[in-house]
């Protein structure tokens, strides 16, 4: 099984998954040709998709998902709801309103807190407390290894820790640290926003979370979706460090997603050389 991330903040967001033949991108917040050039980037070519799985309908999550689906002729997966906000703004996009010849978008329904199977990837979505129609997490994999990804989320439920607990890799948001979005630019209306339940992570929340999560099962973690203007990956990681302190930390590998092209995990290098 091997993961990239190909973008994660708050201007775009998409993580390709993949497990034998079976490729699938989780989120599409970037342009359709961004996409492909950082889906060939991490050596995947856009013919061999087999799907995209929408966590909910924000734009840094959707915005290339449309196009990016009619180009590769593969299906849109996601909570209904969201899967019709995103059709719905597509439409809007194009220039006749959406009369112009394009191809069919292919829509597979999947409301969230249900398994499926795409190829050799299980994908089973969990609600999220976000505001969005229908915002879920993912937990992706095989019955070897698995991947948990969870952003946009103003709080951790029992229901995501559930899901994180089974991976063994980590995809969770550490979006703004408290102090600088209250400092910060934002207008006082934003400030509530991210703070509220269905804001999104700060860093004292994520960094929580991993101290009830992590023991001695060796996971890798991705802090993800850093607000550039409310923190800062040393912000990030400081907070998750210092709670978490050394003991907690021992068999877990942390590190900081960039804003584009990000990290790459592959199960055949753990297998190969070691746990990393
Ligand atoms: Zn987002
Ligand atoms: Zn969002």
């Amino acid at each position: 099984m091997r993961v990239v991330t190909l973008a994660s903040s708050s201007s775009g967001n998409a993580t390709l998954v993949c497990a034998g033949e079976t490729a699938v991108l989780v989120d599409a917040g970037l342009s359709a040709r961004i996409l492909t050039a950082r889906l060939r980037q991490a050596g995947m070519e856009t013919e061999k998709l087999a799907g995209i799985v929408l966590t909910h309908e924000h734009t840094d999550h959707s915005c290339g998902a449309a196009a990016l689906a009619r180009q590769c002729n593969v299906p849109l997966y996601g909570d209904r709801r969201t899967l019709d906000a995103v059709t719905r703004s597509s439409i809007a996009r194009m220039p006749d309103g959406g009369t112009e010849d394009a191809r069919p978008l292919v829509l597979e329904p999947r409301p969230a807190g249900t398994s499926w199977q795409i190829g050799a990837l299980r994908v089973t979505s969990f609600p999220v407390p976000h505001d969005a129609v229908a915002p879920c997490g993912y937990l992706l994999g095989t019955d070897a290894w698995q991947a948990c990804i969870v952003t946009d989320c103003g709080e951790i439920t029992e229901t995501i820790f559930t899901h994180l607990r089974q991976a063994q890799v980590i995809i969770l948001e550490a979006n703004h640290d408290r102090e600088q979005l209250l400092r910060g630019p934002y207008s006082p209306s934003l400030k509530k926003r991210i703070l509220s339940p269905t804001g999104h992570l700060a860093n004292d929340q994520t960094a929580e979370a991993l101290w009830n999560l992590l023991d001695d099962a060796p996971r890798w973690v991705w802090l993800a979706h850093l607000s550039r203007t409310n923190n800062t990956p040393s912000l990030a990681r400081d907070a998750v460090v210092t709670r978490l302190g050394a003991r907690r930390l021992r068999s877990a590998r942390l590190d900081v997603l960039p804003p584009g092209f990000g990290l790459a995990w592959d199960s055949a290098e753990l297998l190969a050389g070691g746990r990393r």
